[in-house]
């Protein structure tokens, strides 16, 4: 049975099947695979790079995620500490950026690729049978 949206977004699905993945390497954080996905989806065939540059638009959302780490971070140093060091919680908040930036790049462009490919449940039956559309 195919995963609800949210958890088929955390774990890097086709949005259009929500069982295929994404990326050809689970883990983000082996950087030599960070970007690589297969050309189609293994189990409905959906075509993943549907033209070239299709997933720069996932950048304004990753910005977005940067923003509210550093905004985390920064909210965080003042509520726990009581005279917080800036120049400590700006390294924090570079030092989270950085550090969730393989798992932001990821997810980011799965909620990209959610955005304009529409689920369909049955769309790993279609592909077995031969009734799909790239
Ligand atoms: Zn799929």
């Amino acid at each position: 049975m195919a995963a609800n949206l949210i958890m088929s977004i955390l774990k890097g699905k086709c949005p259009r099947c929500r069982s295929g993945n994404l990326f050809e390497n689970p883990n983000p954080y082996i950087f030599k695979d960070l970007f690589k996905m297969p050309e189609h989806c293994s189990k409905c065939g959906k075509l993943l790079m549907p033209q070239p540059r299709f997933f720069d638009g996932s950048m304004y959302i990753n910005y977005a995620f940067s923003v509210a780490i550093v905004i985390t971070v920064f909210t965080a140093s003042n509520v726990l500490f009581e005279k917080p060091n800036v120049t400590y919680m700006i390294l924090a908040a570079i030092g989270g950026a950085i550090l969730f930036a393989p798992y932001s790049i990821r997810l980011t462009r799965t909620i990209w690729a959610s955005i304009f490919w529409k689920y369909d449940p049955k769309a790993v039956e279609k592909f077995d049978t031969g009734k799909y559309e790239p």
